[in-house]
């Protein structure tokens, strides 16, 4: 449970006077629904107010705090045009701009002949100074109500910079007093505050400087974070090593038959992981370990042998794969390799149903399957293995930690290997799978060509209507991604629709289509029926499954790829990389082209490395968005950046098991200040799930 003395944070901030339910409402659509989520609207910018000249030293463009007189009020002949006030000071004049504005409140605030502080941006306007609608108008003995620095935040209709400001201020008073969770040392080392006063510096900052991601209280907070972060991923890791493992040494001689099968040899980026992984197996521990290889790196056949050392000691293994295409596309390439080694492997899909369910589910209970490929359906509760002692899922970097485990319960103490081919960046690795260990597919099978990648503008789609003729005629497949519309899966639709249409015209029965709208069994048909080479161009929006394997697919065409992501874009060209034959991507852009879109087309055609593109993409978004965020399971931080803050993050990683080598159930003074750092940061979970008391 929550401490109590955290209560205030997380109540609603109309607990702060001035706040009803119509500001309620208004800051929610900022995110906002408690105390906390005020505190951690962080200001983006701020507002310097400390520059005070007379009118003939102002700034053009910047905030100027000056003093002036009231010379005259020019009130406006129509409503359009707006009120003004001219003023002046010794040196010269400024005009004061209003518009749609209440006559009775300027003449009261800016009487004729008074002395008065304003503070705004001034703009030269034909060679004249304007400011509209001042920030702030105050008598001279007023002036110390002008906050010389004040911090800008993101807002929303209906809510001022200055209202916010206000609720915040009163809402920084109501940070408890909070045990200090870092070691002195360590904060002294790195000059950060404590919490409380780091998140005040944050607020009322004192230059923009303070802002900055390396401000020692920007840093502080960001490292509570991560702390938080990486210890809610150590306990679930901490737990999974408690628990014993089995220990896997089998004994080769089925993945000797595989490989004696197969009509290529393993790369040594292959058979690295392999001794990492085989490592992990024949360790007392259980397994938890996450393998990246980019598309096409042949992580299908890593799984297979990883499960064949299991079912070479006598238990079973499964694989998980997040379609019904992917599971059935294992099926198709780990079936046969197992049937001439003796092994039975069978395919459970959702599709499956009745008597071949039925039975399906009594061998494997029987333990008479020995390999299980499927989907989420491997994963309910009347699937019963015999003894299932290694689970690998593909491609489902979507998973949450929690996910993670509740499948390998399936096991008895089964030791789980995830595999994704999303580049994701080292450092971020950590803050989604801080909690396994890692490996990595570094290398390509030999004979890969390049993929020959153009971008093209849009106007020029007729061009490649005749080239692609060609390409089908001499047998080759043809990916056609529709555009990405924002928001919008009915826009995304009506555009595959549209170009469907037209291609239909150029290339009649040879076309298909297939979208996200269509049931599990239509697309499944379709891509079938593309694989079969019934149909040679397939107009798709982007459901194109990862890891789709159409040898004879060479050429991938996204239109308006300016509309996707560097990751996206990566992936889909993986789909033509997977055959021998060299491949053409084509990237249409349509106008106009932003300057982030024109690097990201740049970067695919500079190279097709998956990680320095995922790279690349994080320097182009920042780590908040790296990747889709959510899809990839990365974390959607309030103050950690990336790459800004990986460094924070390592440490954050070390810290975090050192802390549980020491004190794994957090009951030390440090650990329960610890454990108030989880729930300041909702990691209520890590607390419940895995720690007593
Ligand atoms: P991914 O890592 O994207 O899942 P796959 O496992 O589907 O890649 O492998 C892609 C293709 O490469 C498959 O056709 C597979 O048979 C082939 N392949 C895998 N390993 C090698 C290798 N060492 N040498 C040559 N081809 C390989
Ligand atoms: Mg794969």
């Amino acid at each position: 449970m929550r401490p109590s003395f955290l209560y205030p944070l997380f109540a609603s901030p109309s607990s702060i006077r001035g706040v009803g339910d119509k500001y309620l409402g208004l800051l929610h659509n900022l995110g906002i629904d408690r105390i906390a989520d005020l505190l951690w609207h962080l200001p983006y910018a701020c507002n310097d107010r400390r520059r005070s000249p007379s009118v003939a030293d102002l700034k053009n463009g910047e905030i100027n705090t000056v003093r002036i007189r009231v010379v005259e009020h020019l009130a406006p002949r129509s409503r359009k045009q707006p009120y003004q006030v001219l003023c002046e000071d010794d040196s010269g004049q400024i005009t004061l701009v209003f518009f749609k504005a209440y006559p009775d409140s300027i003449q009261k605030n800016l009487p004729l002949g008074a002395e008065r502080v304003i503070s705004g941006k001034v703009e030269l306007f034909n060679g004249r100074w304007q400011m509209s609608h001042p920030d702030y108008i105050t008598a001279p003995e007023n002036s110390r109500q002008i906050p010389e620095i004040e911090p800008v935040y993101g807002l929303t209709a209906g809510i001022t910079n200055k209202f916010i400001s206000r609720l915040i201020y009163n809402a920084l008073p109501l940070i408890p007093a909070l045990p200090e969770w870092l070691e002195p040392n360590h904060m002294k080392s790195l000059g950060f505050p404590a919490f409380k006063p780091a998140l005040e510096q944050i607020h009322h900052p004192d230059g923009t400087a303070a802002l900055l991601p390396s401000s020692p209280a920007r840093m502080r907070l960001a490292y509570d974070e991560l702390l938080a972060n990486q210890l809610s991923l150590a306990l679930v890791r901490a737990k999974v090593k408690k628990q014993p493992g089995r220990q896997i040494a089998g004994n080769g001689l089925l993945r000797r038959k595989v490989l004696d099968r197969l009509p290529f040899k393993l790369t040594d980026a292959q058979q690295k992981v392999l001794a990492e992984i085989s490592a992990d197996q024949a360790a007392a521990s259980r397994m938890l370990r996450l393998l990246q290889g980019d598309v096409g790196s042949g992580k299908t056949i890593v799984a297979l042998l990883t499960m064949l050392n299991a079912v070479e000691c006598g238990y079973q293994a499964a694989i998980m794969a997040p379609t019904e295409i992917l599971a059935k596309q294992h099926f198709d390439t780990i079936a046969p390799l197992c049937e001439e080694a003796g092994l039975k492997a069978a395919l459970l899909t959702g599709r499956i149903k009745g008597k071949s369910r039925t039975l399906l589910l009594e061998q494997l209970q029987q333990g008479k399957i020995n390999i299980l490929i499927g989907t989420h359906a491997l994963f309910v509760e009347d699937v019963v293995f015999n003894d299932l002692a290694c689970v690998i899922i593909d491609e489902q970097h979507r998973f949450g930690v929690h996910q993670r485990l509740n499948l390998s319960a399936k096991g008895n103490r089964a030791d789980v290997l995830v595999m994704t081919a999303t580049p994701i960046p080292r450092t971020l690795i950590l803050t989604a799978f801080g909690d396994m260990e890692y490996s990595k597919i570094d290398q390509l099978p030999e004979g890969r060509k390049p993929v020959d990648t153009r971008a093209m503008p849009l106007t020029r789609i007729d061009e490649i209507i005749p080239a692609l003729q060609r390409k089908i005629a001499a047998g080759e497949r043809i990916y056609w991604v529709c555009p990405l519309v924002e928001e919008s899966e009915k826009l995304d639709l009506a555009a595959a629709e549209n170009r469907f249409e037209i291609l239909q015209k150029a290339f009649g029965a040879d076309v298909g289509l297939v979208h996200g709208k269509m049931k599990e069994k239509q697309k499944d048909e379709i891509m079938e029926r593309f694989k079969n080479g019934e149909i040679k161009l397939l107009v798709a929006t982007t459901v194109i499954e990862v890891g789709v394997n159409v040898p004879e697919a060479t050429v991938m065409i996204i239109e308006h790829a300016e509309r996707f992501g560097l990751a996206q874009l990566h992936q889909l060209r993986g789909r033509v990389k997977r055959g021998s034959r060299p491949a053409t991507c084509i990237l249409l852009y349509g106008y106009p082209l932003g300057a982030t879109s024109r690097a990201r087309l740049n970067i695919m055609r500079d190279t097709e490395d998956g990680f320095v593109i995922a790279e690349e993409d994080l320097k182009l978004r920042g780590g908040g968005e790296i990747l889709g965020t959510r899809q990839s399971g990365c974390e959607n931080f309030k103050v950690a950046q990336m790459p800004e803050h990986q460094n924070l993050l390592v440490t954050a990683n070390k810290d975090a098991r050192m802390i549980l080598a020491a004190d794994p159930e957090l009951t030390s003074p440090r650990g329960q200040a610890l454990r108030t750092l989880l729930y300041l940061f909702e990691r209520d979970d890590a607390v419940k799930t895995y720690l007593a008391g």
